[in-house]
């Protein structure tokens, strides 16, 4: 029968407060002994990635007893890594997948008829498969991650040897380690004159990244995306991490996993690639993605052929939902029409009530509240300057500074203008980005405004820290 939140909670190992604060972000007052709907167990569902059992099907009467909250180690099985490549524009990402891609038996038996679905799965000699995502950004990487939708295992780096570590690969590497995945560096154009892989390494020290015959545990394999050199290579250390880290998911329930990309297509109405992440998605399945639902009328592989099922790891084209769902949607399967749509049209709510909050997510004159709640830990600093001596200058006085027991955490420090990227990684960390004598241009302005970044700019190192200590105390006038 139906669970109270206190039910709920301890039945999914989720704290009673998880659950309260779900609905309280979409505006709605619960407490621990109201009864759960379906729909409300339906939206958590999603949330938080439970899974259904799949021995019978799911209805509205059976949902409580159909929730699967942790496979049984017996259940799971392995499953491909999923690799997303990252670097700096013209380091030759594309390259490297249209090389690996095409090197692959599979991909070139179709008839090298490829569509564009953001992912695909190679499979290695050993018949052992890789999946690789091709996320559109970096910023789409974290913001996809922001949103609990964690959909890569392991990040591989790019940097062309003839340039060697540019701003992007920069951004990369805090991308890459804030989503705390094995990263694999990929030095590629070897092939070209003057290209120089020991110098990236050495460059490459400095963000922590060091080359296992210098002592650390980074695989750094060199190569050439065009000449594709280095590419057998470059799989086998992902398998090999692969085997180490042991992935697996229990493909015997319902599917669960997460949108990459989704467009209307004239012709065929809304369509969706979707990656599997647990359970097994089959035709007719009845999917929710974000606010948008619908049962499969079909389902495609990156080669535009037909299948009929989707393990865990394997990304798919979906057609049959009733609108466009966003990238970074997760997604569940709902065999009951009625709930699925009243979990979609939640949905819709949920975003709406989301995008409201976070217009004042993130700005120092609530730290203060936070502080007082008890709920801050640390406070996320982003650093642009002009120097990399102010940049070193304010990461060594903020080191120094202890608010009321919070610490500060520089997660970027940089030269240079305030970037869209840094808006980007501010909002998915909860950051508070600081320009010391840098200026961010409006366009960067204006998207800090729409995502409710704070920017402080200054250009006194005291006037920083004063201005952090009265933000501690509540006693702040606003800058910006
Ligand atoms: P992306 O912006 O990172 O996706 O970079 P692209 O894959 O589009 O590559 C940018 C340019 O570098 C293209 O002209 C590629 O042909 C070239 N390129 C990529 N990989 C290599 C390589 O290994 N060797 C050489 N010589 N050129 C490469």
């Amino acid at each position: 029968g139906p669970l109270s939140v206190t039910e709920f909670a301890s039945k999914v190992g989720k704290s009673t407060a998880d659950i309260l604060k779900f609905f309280f972000n979409q505006g709605l007052m619960m407490n621990q002994n109201m009864m759960l709907s379906e729909e409300q167990m339906g939206e958590l569902a999603l949330e938080f990635g439970f899974d259904f059992k799949k021995e019978e099907s799911l209805t509205k009467e059976n949902i409580f007893e159909q929730l699967q909250v942790a496979d049984k180690p017996e259940d799971l099985v392995d499953r491909a890594p999923i690799v997303t490549i990252m670097g700096h524009v013209d380091h030759g990402k594309t390259t490297l997948l249209d090389s690996m891609r095409n090197a692959d038996v599979a991909a070139s038996e179709a008839g090298g008829i490829t569509q564009a679905i953001g992912a695909y799965q190679v499979v290695h000699s050993s018949g052992k498969k890789i999946t690789f995502i091709d996320t559109p950004g970096h910023e789409a990487f974290t913001e996809m991650r922001s949103r609990g939708a964690n959909a890569t295992d392991i990040v591989i780096l790019i940097v062309a040897a003839d340039d060697g570590v540019m701003p992007q690969t920069e951004e990369a590497i805090d991308h890459a380690k804030m989503a705390e995945v094995p990263i694999i560096v990929f030095v590629n154009k070897c092939d070209k004159p003057g290209a120089d892989p020991e110098k990236v390494k050495v460059e490459l020290m400095n963000y922590g990244l060091v080359a296992e015959e210098y002592g650390g545990d980074i695989p750094f394999i060199l190569g050439s995306a065009k000449e594709k050199q280095g590419l057998e290579e470059l799989q086998e250390t992902i398998l090999f991490i692969s085997e180490i880290k042991d992935y697996r998911a229990n493909p015997n329930k319902f599917a669960s996993g997460v949108v990459l990309e989704a467009h209307l297509d004239k012709s065929r109405g809304p369509v969706a690639s979707i990656l599997v992440q647990s359970g097994t998605l089959e035709m007719r399945d009845m999917v929710v993605a974000g606010g948008a639902f619908g049962a499969i009328k079909n389902m495609e592989n990156e080669n535009h052929k037909k299948v009929l099922k989707a393990e865990p790891s394997r990304p798919v084209v979906i057609f049959g939902l009733n609108s466009v769902p966003n990238a970074g949607d997760k997604f569940i399967v709902m065999n009951d029409e009625k709930m699925a749509r009243q979990i979609a049209e939640a949905q819709i709510d949920k975003k709406r009530a989301a995008e409201q909050q976070s217009k004042q997510a993130f700005t120092l004159d609530q730290i203060k509240n936070h502080i007082d709640q008890g709920e801050l830990k640390n406070i996320n600093v982003i650093i642009k300057a002009d120097t990399q001596g102010s940049v070193e200058a304010l990461k060594g006085s903020l080191a120094k500074i202890d608010i009321a027991g919070v610490k500060l955490n520089v997660i970027r420090g940089s030269v240079g203008a305030i970037s869209n990227s840094d808006i980007t990684l501010a909002m998915a960390s909860s950051a508070i980005v600081y320009g010391f004598n840098v200026r961010p241009d409006a366009s960067v302005r204006r998207k800090a405004e729409e995502d409710g970044v704070d920017i402080r700019l200054h250009n006194i190192i005291y006037k920083v820290i004063e201005e952090l200590e009265d933000a501690a105390k509540g006693m702040l006038d606003p800058i910006i």
